[in-house]
């Protein structure tokens, strides 16, 4: 039985924001958390970002709260990065759009003056991350004493980012007595605590099974020694394959600026960089020509790119491959979103292999190896680099047997970071 937005019982409001937005069956996500939240439950969904998951807890809630009333927030979002905050306000702006309901983002790097401005005008749903909430709220520029409704997305990067202790701070100043949903894009046992600390009687809806990469997204690796055959590589898939838009993964600011530096000269204008060094408006400019495709290149690393919403994504690469396997989750989230297909290409070092073999045990499949092209000219490895591998993976042996000593260590035991 598919579902249907009719199926909700939503008001005339939101029925022409879904029509407006183009939805036009419920996304599986929404099909089983819409009813649950409906119904008043404490809900957990496990599901990654690009299974629509956002409208699946924004529309039932806008239902709830149905019209601006007071000055106080009734419903708090709260969010890891400021990125997915700003995100998750224009989707709620966008699907309330017909309602009255006023919508706030509150979020760091950015000075507070506009924020407490907008405070004044009052508020209905409050979208923050937990840092910039604490502090407005302490600083008594509204009270928290009418939220009715916890949203914690993205629990599993609260955690990363260790925002634990501000969570608990913001159940403490907001009432015992409301609905809680709590979304995830992995079941960890440290997401599973944290839902047992504050839910009650949670309905636990998973969309796929746990960290299961969307199905349209084709995944291929290609072992790639060192670091210049990387950018090889790279330059002869922008110039081959047909990218129409693509997001470049590396794991640390330096990489991704040396990347921009290097990809910038041959694309000119058609390219972006974001990372956590990069003040706020050239974020959201850089996301925001991206989305336009004014731009059709971005490089990005983990934590900046995390939950943004950027469809329509052709490929993603991963130009270094990530230490956190549920990250490669979330990247390869960025493509084959919303039924449409997209492909992943991981490239990976001597070091690296490790890496995908533990992503594989995570997704619970194997990526195909390809051969590298024949055009793609083979670099040396540098002695620093190859040092850095050789102690990489040395690290991996040890992490996974303690007593390893390790084949190699330097006389010292310092050894200098090439580009890893
Ligand atoms: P999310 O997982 O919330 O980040 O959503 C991913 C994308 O799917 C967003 O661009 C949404 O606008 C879009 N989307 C959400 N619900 C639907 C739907 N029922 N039909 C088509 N697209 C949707």
């Amino acid at each position: 039985m598919s579902a249907s937005f009719e199926d909700f019982n939503f008001n005339k409001q939101l029925y022409s924001a879904i029509a407006d937005a183009a939805y036009e069956t419920p996304t599986p996500v929404q099909e089983k958390v819409i009813p649950s939240i409906m119904a008043g439950h404490d809900v957990i969904g496990i599901a990654q970002t690009g299974t629509g998951k956002t409208a699946a807890y924004l529309l039932p809630t806008l239902m709830k709260v149905k019209y601006l009333q007071g000055m106080n927030p009734r419903v708090l979002v709260l969010a890891p990065t400021r990125e997915l905050c700003i995100q998750i306000a224009e989707h709620a702006v966008n699907l309330g759009k017909y309602t009255d309901l006023r919508f706030i983002a509150l979020y760091g790097g950015t000075g507070t003056k506009a924020q407490i401005q907008a405070l004044e005008k009052g508020s209905d749903v409050m979208i923050a991350t937990p840092g910039r909430f604490m502090d407005l709220y302490l600083a008594g520029h509204f009270h928290a004493k009418e939220i009715r409704t916890l949203i914690i997305d993205e629990a599993d990067k609260m955690l990363d980012m260790g925002f634990v202790p501000q969570i608990r701070k913001i159940l403490e100043v907001i009432p015992r007595k409301r609905q809680n949903l709590l979304f995830s894009a992995t079941f960890s046992a440290r997401v599973e605590k944290l839902t047992a600390e504050f839910l009650e009687f949670p309905m636990k809806i998973e969309v796929s099974p746990q960290a299961t990469p969307v199905e349209t997204v084709s995944q291929q690796v290609y072992p790639v020694p060192n670091y210049a055959t990387k950018i090889n590589l790279l330059d002869y898939i922008l110039e081959t394959e047909k990218l129409e838009k693509v997001i470049i993964f590396v794991r640390t600011k330096k990489v991704a600026n040396e990347l921009y530096n290097n990809l910038n000269k041959k694309h000119k204008g058609k390219i972006k960089v974001i990372h956590g060094n990069k003040d706020q408006n050239t974020r959201i400019n850089a996301v925001e020509s991206f989305k336009n495709s004014e731009t059709s290149i971005l490089v990005a690393t983990d934590v900046v790119a995390r939950g943004i919403d950027i469809s329509d994504v052709s490929h993603v690469i991963n130009f270094e491959i990530p230490v956190v396997p549920e990250d490669y989750i979330h990247r390869i989230g960025r493509t084959g979103r919303a039924l449409k297909s997209g492909t992943s290409i991981s490239f990976c070092n001597e070091a690296e292999k490790f890496l995908i073999a533990k992503i594989e045990e995570l997704i619970k499949m194997k990526i195909p190896y390809l051969d590298l092209p024949l055009d793609v000219d083979k670099e040396k490895t540098s002695f620093t680099e190859s040092q850095g591998m050789k102690l990489e993976i040395d690290n991996q042996k040890k992490r996974l047997d303690p007593t390893f000593k390790g084949g190699f260590h330097d006389k010292k035991g310092r050894v200098k970071y090439g580009k890893y």
